[in-house]
């Protein structure tokens, strides 16, 4: 799928003309030479270059066709990628769906320290995660545009407590935890006020926005043209504020498609057209692979972040972290090059159709 990749970087050119392992949110601003320090060292880099390159560096390239760095990590890229549903970041939860600033910036350090690498769900859905060798992809969401999400201080810095403010402050402490995430708008963006302002920041700083429908309705109990109407015209309003947005993906309201279901994926309403290459559900587990060929755009898991006890819980971020990390086959784990699909021999999973020429099975 071809995708103007503005929104998320900061000059990413086309894949084929990228270095792989490169990442975006760094390629301007960190040299080679950092990045090898960092870990990130690409297939590409010469032996020399990999000896001091860290993790992958420690055991020699294996005589087998295999890139050698897929099996030293372990590299399964048709595994599960969790796509974790935030909505308010708030000191009183009032419902299950609330998290305190407190849990919130532990649930990130816990994902840095399981080296977990945020990609936004446009990188997620069509492939495009530049995540380092033996990294797995995480997708930070965020539903309903809550104040608590995202407000700007007197400085024009996140303000403090918001949850893009946490995000970036983890971000900071940890190598290769980058600092995005995918907001779903809808009405009125984070508080209202300024919210012109508040969308061509997160743009600006490579945060997705995402739409969740002009006015949330169930889309289930609208007729079909206004159902795409709380699309488009929401799309309408995003891109009249951030010109060159992108607005690629929907989290649908309460996880419940239009009728006919395929409207979420495409439509047209007064002149605006949209398409999304993933339309998110609300629940409940982790995502598949969007190289295998399990993967449906038109309803993608995701796992609402929630503590490990207390109701449906078991559905919740602890659980399905800690399950993940109990079970290699099960979890995605990067190769580091995005142009190649590595994954066990002896993998249950199969690739998408049409994935065939890139698949590297060791
Ligand atoms: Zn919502």
């Amino acid at each position: 799928m071809a995708h103007t990749r503005s929104s998320y970087g900061t000059g990413l050119l086309p894949r084929a003309g990228r270095p792989a392992g490169l990442r975006g949110a760094l390629a301007l601003t960190v040299s080679i030479g950092l990045l090898l320090a960092g870990g990130c060292a690409s297939r590409g880099a010469s032996e020399s270059e990999q000896d001091t390159a860290g993790p992958t560096s420690s055991t020699p390239p294996s005589p087998t066709s295999a890139p050698p760095s897929a099996a030293e990590v372990g590299a399964n890229e048709l595994g599960e990628v969790p796509i974790l549903m935030y909505h308010r970041i708030t000191p009183n939860p009032q419902s299950v769906y609330d998290r305190t600033p407190q849990r919130f910036r532990a649930e990130l350090q816990r994902l840095a320290r399981e080296n977990y690498a945020p990609v936004t769900t446009a990188e997620y859905a069509t492939g495009e995660m530049d995540v380092p060798a033996g990294k797995h992809p995480v997708v930070l969401t965020f539903d309903d545009a809550a104040e608590s999400q995202f407000r700007l201080n007197s400085s024009g810095e996140p303000a403090e407590g918001t949850a893009v403010a946490i995000l970036r402050e983890v971000a900071a402490a940890h190598e290769d935890f980058r600092a995005v995430a995918s907001l779903y708008i809808t009405t009125p963006p984070f508080g209202g006020e300024h919210s012109g302002r508040k969308l061509r920041w997160l743009h600006q700083h490579g945060f997705e926005l995402g739409n969740h429908t002009l006015d949330h309705p169930t889309l289930s109990a609208r007729s079909s043209s206004e159902a795409t109407h709380q699309i488009a015209e929401m799309q309408r309003r995003i891109t009249r504020e951030v010109p060159n947005a992108e607005v690629s993906t929907i989290a649908l309201p309460h996880g419940v498609h239009p009728q006919p279901e395929k409207l979420a994926r495409s439509g047209e309403s007064e002149g605006v057209s949209y398409r999304h290459d993933a339309v998110l559900l609300v629940g409940a587990r982790p995502a598949p692979s969007p190289f295998s060929g399990n993967f449906d755009p038109l309803n993608v898991p995701r796992i609402r972040s929630q503590g490990g006890s207390g109701s449906g819980s078991e559905l919740g971020s602890t659980v399905w972290l800690d399950k993940l990390a109990a079970d290699p086959a099960r979890r995605y784990t990067s190769d580091g090059d995005p142009s190649v699909i590595s994954h066990p021999a002896d993998s249950t999973r199969t690739p998408a159709p049409g994935q065939e020429k890139r698949i590297n099975a060791y």
